[in-house]
């Protein structure tokens, strides 16, 4: 059988797709790049807005129409929502709601009957993620999520929080190192809740992963800010622990957190990057913010205006805020007008690319390792371990991707808003 995955969304939908890529191969089937050679299309689909639910129902249709032979499976955020009417789509042939994802491949080979040929199988040696030209894996460690922000449809969506054993976590990051993967994130819908259900903690699981593998990098993807607890920062005194956290703030107004029931207030927030920055040489401190939400008046918006300059993040992932229905929000008087939401969210992005320059300033003239993740005419391509991304040159003619290379910092790329350097050594391979 030949297998084609799509995705769209989170991270976390990345990292579930990369899991089910190595779980088809394993049972022998072949993973293949085309929706039109495909004998099987799984659809992993998102509902964190309505645009987002438009195109899944999009991505559906497509699919089916572009392989309209081959079985269709459908799972992921819009699936869950409404089972039903996913599946009386046209060709899809099964849903499998976010419950049972960790199963999808079995239940998919039940279900669907797939026959695999021997001649399907993978060749020897191949990996799904590096054939992706991926270096970094996504590792989903946990699901679902105890808290109510009454924007998030998510939640709803992904049900209690669940953790994955801290043992099986292990063994795929050895697993995938050995295949050759330098980088993985650790996610998860609450990752900070990690372990609530099988009396651990995500403190405890980086620091079994830092001593219990070799990963040259390990990262986090987005934490609540509230879920950092005392001993977390002595984590980054391994250097294997990368320095970057993208701490959800949503607003800078308190009035506007109470309204999205959000569990930490401007000034926490204030302390916790005030106690990072003093812990942790180069933390680079990014978050995402939610324009527009319910009622947000001309007041609470500058108050988020000069909350963000004053904590000068590193970026931004600017949400223009969209009603969900089934969410707490939905219900919430004060919505405001598209014109309104657009000027707000023009305006923070010109903020954010400004404190986007001034703390890629701030790296000039320093040499820093830089893990390659590709390269062509323009130079390498790669991340600092603060994730400031980075085209460098130098090192023609020697095969540097997938690499860590000490990088000096010569310049900043205005246009593509990056740093520029040039490889100086190969630190490891
Ligand atoms: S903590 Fe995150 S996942 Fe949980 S409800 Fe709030 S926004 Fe949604």
């Amino acid at each position: 059988m030949r297998i084609h995955l799509k995705t769209l969304g989170c991270r976390l939908n990345e990292a579930e797709m990369e899991t089910w890529s190595r779980d088809f191969q394993a049972r022998g089937h072949a993973m293949t790049d085309s929706t039109e050679e495909a004998d099987l299309l799984v659809v992993n689909t998102c509902a964190v807005t309505e645009e987002a639910v438009r195109k899944s129902r999009k991505l559906l249709g497509r699919s089916n129409r572009q392989n309209p032979n081959a079985r269709l499976v459908v799972s992921g955020c819009y699936a869950s929502l409404d089972p039903s009417a996913t599946l009386e789509m046209e060709g899809v042939d099964l849903v499998v709601n976010n419950q049972d994802k960790e199963r999808l491949v079995e239940l998919v080979s039940q279900k669907l009957d797939l026959k695999v040929m021997p001649e399907a199988a993978t060749e020897p040696d191949a990996t799904g993620l590096l054939e992706r030209g991926r270096q970094r894996a996504f590792i989903k460690v946990q699901d679902g999520c105890r808290y109510r922000c009454t924007f998030c449809i998510v939640t709803l969506a992904r049900g209690e929080e669940r953790s994955r054993s801290t043992e099986d976590v292990i063994a795929e990051i050895n697993r995938l190192h050995c295949e050759g993967i330098q980088e993985v994130v650790l996610t998860g819908v609450h990752i900070g809740g990690y372990g609530s259900d099988i009396g651990s903690s995500i403190a405890e699981l980086i620091l079994q992963v830092l001593n219990k593998t070799d990963i040259p990098r390990l990262r986090i993807g987005s934490i609540e800010p509230w879920d950092l607890p005392d001993n977390f920062w002595s984590l980054f005194d391994n250097s294997r622990f990368m320095p970057h956290l993208h701490l959800p703030l949503q607003s800078g107004s308190d009035s506007v957190l109470r309204r999205m029931a959000r569990r930490c207030r401007s000034s926490e927030y204030r302390q916790l990057v005030e106690t990072a920055r003093l812990r942790v040489p180069d933390i680079n401190i990014t978050t995402d913010i939610i324009v527009g939400f319910p009622g947000e008046t001309e007041d609470e918006w500058r108050q988020t205006l000069d909350f963000v300059e004053e904590i000068g993040f590193g970026d931004l992932h600017i949400f223009t805020y969209s009603c969900r229905q089934g969410t707490k929000a939905a219900s919430l008087p004060g919505a405001l007008s598209q014109e309104i939401k657009r000027q707000r969210s023009q305006t923070l992005h010109r903020l954010t690319e400004r404190l986007k320059r001034q703390t890629l300033g701030r790296y000039l003239n320093r040499t820093l390792p830089v893990l390659i993740e590709g390269g062509d005419e323009d130079g390498w391509r790669g991340y600092t371990p603060n994730y400031l991304r980075i085209t460098a040159e130098g090192a023609t003619g020697t095969e540097l991707k997938n690499r860590i290379v000490e990088v000096l910092i010569s310049g900043i790329d205005e246009v593509e808003q990056q740093l520029q350097g040039k490889v100086l050594t190969t630190v490891s391979t």
